[in-house]
């Protein structure tokens, strides 16, 4: 029964979806805004940011946009589905502080500001945004992280069983603990996961990542994933 309404929901929200991605409508329904909100159930942390693009794809595309374009995707969906969010970035930007001037100094500034921001909204989970890549091309399929604070497992484990169900049959990846140097994961106390969607060194998937339609089955897997919780 619950398997069957909430398949009754996502086919509703992929029909308007699919009216509303040709327009300027899709974007402005984005509910979030970077401020303290004790309401907030669900962060959205779309990885790097203007001068830091994160990792570059096969093709020379950093994945700071495709993060970005991935995350607004989630977040409207959220918004959708009533869920309060609260997206830490919105446009191609780093979010340092006037007083940062070198790259690594605007690198820390950016994470302390995220990590800042996050602490503030104890209550809500994030979802943390990236691409991997590998130096051999054939690498490919989705990676769930979790930190190391309550929740976090279940919640890595539970995307990654679904992504793997509804998405990608053959992906063989367990969630794993986030590792270390990881600062903003590290750092907060709620509960967190990080998803590498996919390998932007591997040809096939850097494509279908870039793709509306594929973005928009992978944002409605995770939400709906995540609503389980
Ligand atoms: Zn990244």
């Amino acid at each position: 029964m619950i398997k069957y309404l909430v398949a009754s929901i996502i086919s509703f929200v992929a029909v308007i979806c699919g009216l509303l991605m040709h327009t300027e409508l899709f974007y402005s329904f984005t509910v979030s805004s970077p401020t303290d909100n004790p309401t907030i159930n669900w962060i959205i942390d779309a990885g790097h940011g203007g001068e830091d693009g994160g990792a570059i794809s096969i093709t020379g595309v950093p994945e700071s946009g495709i993060n970005l374009q991935i995350a607004k995707k989630i977040d409207y969906l959220f918004g959708f589905l009533g869920e309060p969010t609260l997206m830490l970035r919105n446009e191609d930007v780093s979010l340092y502080d006037d007083s940062a001037t070198t790259i690594r100094e605007k690198k820390v500034s950016d994470l302390h500001y995220r990590t800042e921001i996050t602490n503030h909204n104890q209550n809500a989970t994030l979802l943390s945004i990236h691409q991997n890549t590998f130096s051999q091309p054939e690498y490919s399929g989705t990676q769930v992280f979790y930190a190391p604070t309550d929740g976090s497992q279940t919640l890595a484990e539970q995307l990654q069983c679904d992504i793997q169900t509804y998405l990608q049959p053959n992906n063989q990846r367990y969630a794993k603990l986030i590792y270390e140097t990881v600062y903003l994961m590290n750092h907060i106390d709620n509960r967190a996961v990080l998803l590498e969607c996919g390998f932007i060194s591997n040809p096939q998937e850097e494509k279908i990542l870039q793709e509306t339609d594929y973005q928009i089955k992978f944002a409605m897997v995770v939400t709906s994933s995540c609503l389980k919780q």
